[in-house]
Formats: structure tokens, sequence, C-alpha cells
């Protein structure tokens, strides 16, 4: 199956030929024909299977298709996640599938001044993606309205319910007209999430695909519990020690993605960073010399991650434990593809083991923890 045969149009297919995405996932395959058509959806799926494209894709097209263009503080398409980095990463998705598309989107969540917000709201914005708080707020101060919503979206439901915005979001779904066409997700359905889809959704298309948890038992995984001081030469000695001749390694900040880099090149490992600051051209270099392997490690931001998909990648170092246990799996994910095995080696502060916990909880097995020369 390719993107082709999906029903979309050439702006969408050459976004997505950008990204470097070349066949749909499952999900997308199986969801997107009928979204297309105008059909409720109820995804059982987590993040990490390429849920977001599967519901963005579609909307897309049908928004692209229909010419609406939203009012201020009108916007046409809601998106409702539960947090802020998740909200982040679907807006930065709608952007880059709708890069040859004239749409406006902006992201609201709560934690930081509502006033650039209220700007790109009041300039027009036809996808809003936020989380169920902070759209409240705006719509309490008659800064927003939902009158206009077309498309819905809600995404992680089961995190919603856990996260006590159950409130918050009937509050929502009540001010959204009759008329409209909704994708709801959840990567679990217990009875409220059940009970929440069947007031939500007519007639939906059902589709579930694996958890990603299948996908974990197939990866190596390795913990290194090391001082933060001591990661990068932990890095170099790993690289040279085990061989590892292709690995792709995640930080968690731009600033730290760029330090990575440069001390590896510093010692003669070829290596670059991609992350948000760098142009388009630069991150597709970079990710060219990675793919022919001219680059031995590529250092990524989660964000800048997206969307690389590299045959036969053996090796995912996590130099920072992500806070949110999905990103993990999403990360080690990247390794082990096709049912062939990978390495995610992961390096752990004692401030880090927390995120560790959560991350063994999710993934229903503890990761081993390996002797090396820079153990505390
Ligand atoms: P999601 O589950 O939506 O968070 O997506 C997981 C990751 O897979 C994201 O980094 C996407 O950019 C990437 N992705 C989604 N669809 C595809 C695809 N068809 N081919 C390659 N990568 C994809």
């Amino acid at each position: 199956m390719k993107f082709d045969q999906l029903s979309l149009s050439a702006p969408l297919l050459r976004a997505l030929s950008d990204l470097g995405y070349e066949n749909p996932t499952p999900i997308q395959a199986k969801a997107i024909p009928h979204v297309v058509t105008g059909r409720d959806l109820f995804g059982c799926a987590q993040t990490g299977t390429g849920k977001t494209a599967a519901f963005a894709l579609p909307i897309l097209e049908q928004l692209q298709a229909s010419g609406l263009k939203a009012a201020p503080g009108k916007p046409v398409v809601l998106v409702l996640a539960p947090t802020r980095e998740l909200a982040l990463q679907i807006e930065e998705s709608f952007r880059d599938y709708g890069k040859y598309l004239k749409l406006r989107s902006t992201v609201v969540f709560g934690g930081v001044s509502q006033h650039r917000q209220v700007e790109a709201l009041r300039r027009g914005c036809d996808i809003l993606i936020a989380t169920p708080g902070r759209l409240l707020d705006l719509m309490e101060q008659n800064l927003l309205s939902l009158n206009a919503v077309k498309y819905f979206v809600l995404d992680e439901a089961d995190r919603m319910l856990d996260m006590g915005f159950i409130h918050d979001m009937k509050k929502v779904i009540a001010r959204l007209p009759k008329e409209k066409q909704t994708c709801f997700f959840s990567a679990t359905v217990p009875a409220e999430v059940k009970t929440l889809s069947e007031t939500l959704l007519q007639n939906p298309v059902r589709v579930s695909v694996d958890p990603e948890n299948s996908t974990t038992d197939l990866v190596n995984q390795e913990l290194y519990k090391v001082s933060k001081e001591d990661k990068r030469a932990l890095l170099k000695h790993l690289l040279q020690d085990r061989q590892i001749d292709h690995a792709l390694v995640f930080t968690r900040t731009k600033r730290g993605a760029d330090r990575v880099a440069r001390d590896l090149v510093k010692s003669g490992i070829p290596a670059e960073a991609i992350h948000g600051d760098k142009s388009q051209p630069a991150r597709e270099k970079a990710l060219d010399g990675f793919k022919n392997r001219r680059l031995r490690v590529l250092v990524a931001t989660d964000i800048a991650a997206r969307g690389i998909d590299v045959d036969r990648l053996s090796h995912v170092i996590n130099f920072e434990i992500p806070e949110v246990a999905e990103t993990y799996v999403h990360r080690i994910g990247r390794t082990g593809r096709a049912g062939k095995g990978g390495i995610a080696i992961s390096f752990c502060t004692e401030e880090e083991m927390p995120y560790v916990r959560s991350i063994q909880k999710l993934i229903n097995k503890s990761i081993p923890a390996f002797k090396h020369p820079y153990a505390q």
C-alpha cells in the first residue's frame, strides 16, 4: 500500500515525500480511506503508531477541498490533547503535512501567558490544537467560539480521564455543534472511555492497532547509570568499545543535541545534530548523510526525529531519559523495525530514575542495568 492509493491530493503527497514517509502505517492505511469520506473514527492506538497522520491527513484533505476558512476566533478543526507536549507535537504534524496548503494552525495550552495565543486566534486559525483547561479559559473570556467546528479530534481519551479532565472535556463537547465529524483515539478502552465514545461518535469506523509493546519486546534494552558530567565520555566509550557503527542519539534539548554532536566530531566520530532551529536543507543533508552512512551518529530532539525512517537502525541511545514514558517507547521503536531486533541504550542519572520507573511500568518489564567504567 502506498500513500497515493489513499485519495490524498498532490500537496499532501509532496509534503509526505519531503518528510521521507514511504508507506502508510497500518492505522493510516485502515483509517484514512474512511475518514477522508467524512466517517467518524474510533482508533484504538498508542503514540508511535502514526495515529496523528491518520487523522491529520484526511482532515487537511477535506478542509482544503471544502475551501472553508476560519473567521477570527472560530476554528474549523479542533483537536483536544491531554498535554502540552502532545499538543505541540500534533501542531507540528499539521504544519508539516499541510506545508503546501494555505491553512493556518495554532496551539493553545496552559502554564504560559495567553497573549500570543489570543493574537493567533484573532488573526484567524483554521486548525486549533488545545489542552482542555486553556481552551475553556479562552472560551469563558469570549475569545474563542466552537460554533464553526466541523472536525473534532479527541486524542488520548484514556489519558484525559486519568488526568482528571472528564468535566472539562464534557464542557468542551457540549459547546461543539451537533453536525461534525469526530475522530476519537484511546490506547486503552476502559468503561468510561467506551461510554464517552458512544456519546460522541455516529456509526464510526473502528480501527485498532497492536500496542507498541510488541515492538519493545524485540528491542534489547540496556540501562547505564551515570552522572550528568560523565554522559559524553560514556557515549564516546560505547561508540568505540561496542563498535556501534550507526546510532540515533536522543537529547532533550536543541542545545544539548548541538553539544553532543560537536563533542563527537572533536573526537573524530562523524556526527551531526538535527533540530527545529536548523533549516530544512540542513536537516535533510544530515539525514541523508546518516542514511547513506557518511555519518555514524545522528543526534536529534524528539520533534526533529519525527519521520526519520532509517532501515537497519541498530542502535538508539537515550542520552537523556524522556519525561513522558510513551516517548521512550516511541524512540526505541525506531530500532528493531519490521521484526528485526535492535538495541536501545539509556543513560540515566539519579534524578532521572523516576522517569525510568514510569517507563518500566508502561512496558511492563525492568530494564537491566549495565556495568561500565563511569559507573558511580
Ligand atoms: P504518532 O504515533 O502520530 O506520534 O507518530 C509516530 C512517528 O511516526 C512520528 O514521528 C511520525 O512523524 C512518524 N510517522 C508517522 N507516519 C509515518 C509514516 N507513514 N512513515 C514514516 N514515519 C511516520
